[in-house]
């Protein structure tokens, strides 16, 4: 078997970590060409020892001299570098086959589009990068024969349900509706008087998965499922009406496909993201990923419930966002990230995060996304738009 050379962007953190756990389950099948880091200098040097890369990125050059320095101390052959065209090269890098894209918010944009455009594997988890911009995203992919891989679990599970090649929109599939499934986060049953006083570290307690801080508030906020919500439409070609959110507290069921003839085809699994990550990875084969075997006695009942709207404005911000099309989820996503940063530095409510997205995406104006310039200037005027309101509160 010839060697996969894979590049993990935002190794650090956890979709970052829970992906090199499944490489260094199967040596004889991957090695690791790169890894990059936004801040994180010693997590990055301890997976360096551990992974052996050709290439490490950090953002700043302050960061990368410090990890050249231990580099060579530890007597590694890894090229230490820094900054955003160190993180497109090593996306798009000629000896590279697969880039898992697990950079958290728009930054992780531009390096997985020169993974698309370099045609490799890419294997998503970094969903804010597909709705900031959904139509060239997915354009460039057919164009430059990228193979997409979603690693979000439930865009995941309902890639698996799908028939092979579901190209050409779901109802010539016999596809009807994507059934989208939601933890419903650690506030399910809250009302919006109870959610005003929540704190970042409550927000950040998810009742069955472990992730980063960002989408774990997005997952208390529903924003999460609703940034889900435009995800799915631009994978599986769907129109927002077509993907219905189900709240599933227990997490088992990961999400599901309704077919014509009544069928549903769910994906079930424990709530782990090493078992879509490594389906990412060997896809179409399957590879251990180190995920202990479901127990259904376990686990005992499968509940669900339609999501709550009015607490959790966000996921209908979102829905209104996808169906106004062109530029409206950019500004969705800009406002979101700079409103729930707000929030984790403790200078904004919870309640106020689903508010002060609201207002953005009615001042900013709807524009064709057509080109990537147009995105990146709409998702800095939307940061600018939400800042200045943040400074009035
Ligand atoms: P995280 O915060 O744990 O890790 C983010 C990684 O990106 C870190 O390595 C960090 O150093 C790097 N990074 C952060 N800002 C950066 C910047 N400006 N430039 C370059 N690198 C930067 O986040 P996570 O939970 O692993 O999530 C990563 C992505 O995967 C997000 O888009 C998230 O929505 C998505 N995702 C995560 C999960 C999960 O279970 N954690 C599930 C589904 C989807
Ligand atoms: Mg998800």
């Amino acid at each position: 078997m010839t060697l996969e050379r894979v590049t993990v962007l935002g190794a650090t953190g956890s979709i970052g970590t829970s992906t090199l756990d499944v490489l260094g389950r199967h040596p004889e099948r991957y090695r690791v060409h790169a890894l990059t880091a936004h801040r994180s200098r010693e997590s990055l040097l301890a997976q360096c020892r551990r992974h052996r890369p050709a290439v490490a990125v950090l953002d700043a050059e302050e960061d990368a001299a410090w990890l050249r320095g231990q580099l060579a101390e530890a007597g590694l052959a890894t090229e230490a570098r820094a900054g955003r065209e160190a993180l497109v090269e090593v996306a798009e890098a000629r000896e590279v086959n697969t880039v898992m894209s697990a950079i958290v918010g728009a930054a992780g944009l531009l390096p997985t589009l020169a993974a698309v455009e370099a045609g490799k594997r890419v294997l998503l988890a970094n969903k804010e990068a597909l709705v900031m911009s959904g139509a060239l995203f997915m354009d460039a992919v057919t164009r430059h024969g990228a193979t997409l891989l979603p690693i979000d679990s439930e865009h995941n599970a309902i890639y698996q349900c799908l028939p092979v090649d579901h190209r050409g929109g779901l109802v010539r599939h016999g596809v009807t509706q994507l059934l989208l499934t939601a933890s419903g986060g650690p506030f399910r049953g809250w009302s919006r008087d109870d959610l005003v006083r929540v704190t970042p570290d409550q927000a950040c307690a998810h009742p069955n998965w472990s992730m980063g801080r960002k989408i774990s508030v997005d997952s208390a906020t529903l924003m999460n499922k609703g940034l889900e919500l435009i995800e799915a439409c631009w994978l599986f070609d769907a129109r927002p009406d077509q993907v219905q959110v189900v709240v599933h507290p227990q997490s088992v069921i990961h999400s599901m496909a309704a077919y014509s003839d009544g069928s549903v085809i769910a994906q079930l699994g424990n709530p782990d993201m090493r078992t879509p990550i490594a389906y990412g990875l060997a896809w179409p084969e399957r590879i251990d990923a180190g995920v202990e075997a479901l127990d259904l006695f376990r686990i005992a009942r499968l509940d669900f419930e339609p999501a709550d709207e009015v607490a959790f404005p966000c996921l209908r911000l979102a829905r209104e966002a996808m169906a106004a099309g062109g530029t409206a989820p950019a500004v969705l996503n800009a406002a979101n990230e700079v409103a729930v940063e707000a929030f984790l530095a403790g200078r904004l409510g919870f309640t106020a995060i689903g508010e002060l997205v609201g207002r953005v995406c009615d001042e900013c104006p709807v524009m064709p996304a057509d080109d990537l310039e147009t995105i990146l200037e709409v998702d800095a005027l939307a940061r600018r738009a939400a800042r200045v309101r943040l400074a009035r509160q």
